[in-house]
């Protein structure tokens, strides 16, 4: 370590750099299996809600219909009542009924109207509770697939601590001007701040580099000579 140029260290400074971009890459890339599991109980989740809110629309409609019928049934009741007090009128007898009559017919269609609710309660409830066991059923999976990525997660931020220790012990050592530059043309050309020269070009944007450029690079020097068609740091790395 303590016989590399400050340029060779800037490099390591770089491969360092690009390792912790290469982590920050895969902790963002979660395992497939873990994705899937993830949407399965989201899809799960929003079914259930939506059944369970239309549900509640039909348990309402059910509701009232059965309390509409207790009333029909209330009036047949109280028009038997009224037809029995009025045995012996004639003319009472058949308007009761008539009215008799209308109201049979009228709890007739009522008790229609309720058994196709009924069967449509009774499916959404057999749905909803269906749901809510296969979300059940996939709980204890997704909690493993999420505890093992919580793990991969610690394992890929524990091998960063180490390149980012190794970084700061490097950049201590540096030029801080040269450095911040560095920074900058990194982030300005999203990943390489430093570009090694093979066969006389710039690596990184293939430009044939002037003979009096390629010579200021091989000194090795701090600040670095820059590359004029990219503008990135240049680098030998073969002597
Ligand atoms: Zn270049």
């Amino acid at each position: 370590m303590t016989d590399q140029t400050p340029l060779q260290r800037l490099h390591r400074v770089q491969e360092l750099d690009l390792s912790l971009d290469r982590l920050r890459d895969e902790e963002a890339n979660f395992p497939e299996a873990l994705r899937a599991a993830r949407a399965e109980q989201d899809r799960l989740n929003n079914e259930l809600e939506e059944t369970e809110i239309t549900l509640e629309g039909v348990e309402k409609r059910v509701k009232q219909a059965e309390f509409d019928l207790t009333s029909v049934r209330d009036q047949i009741a109280r028009a038997k009542e009224e037809q029995e007090k009025n045995a012996f009128d004639a003319r009472a007898q058949s308007q009761y009924g008539s009215r008799l009559q209308q109201l049979e017919e009228r709890l007739e269609e009522m008790e229609e109207d309720l058994a196709p609710l009924r069967e449509r309660q009774r499916e959404l409830t057999e749905k909803a509770s269906g749901l809510r066991e296969q979300h059940r059923t996939g709980r204890p999976g997704l909690a493993e697939l999420e505890g093992a990525d919580e793990k991969r997660i610690k394992g890929l931020h524990a091998q960063g601590e180490n390149s980012r220790t190794e970084r700061a012990e490097l950049v201590g050592g540096l030029d801080s001007r040269t450095v911040k530059e560095y920074d900058q043309i990194r982030k300005a050309k999203k990943g390489l701040g430093l570009a090694e020269v093979k066969a006389g070009r710039c690596s990184a944007c293939n430009v044939m580099l002037p003979v009096n450029i390629q010579q200021k690079v091989a000194l090795g020097n701090i600040p670095p000579v820059k590359c004029p068609s990219c503008g990135r740091f240049l680098i030998r790395l073969d002597m």
